[in-house]
């Protein structure tokens, strides 16, 4: 099986789950990340 990545829109097989906050910090919804883009989102969130 197959996951579409959020963020560049290729399939991966292997997809990292992440939790997305709206800017309120209260609504939130799940997102499937491939390996490039999920290292970026966890550096973003280092700063
Ligand atoms: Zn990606």
């Amino acid at each position: 099986m197959t996951y579409d990545c959020h963020y560049c829109e290729q399939e991966t097989e292997s997809a990292h789950t992440i939790t997305l906050y709206d800017k309120t910090g209260v609504e939130d919804r799940l997102e499937v990340l491939c390996d490039n883009c999920y290292e970026e989102w966890l550096l973003s969130l280092r700063g």
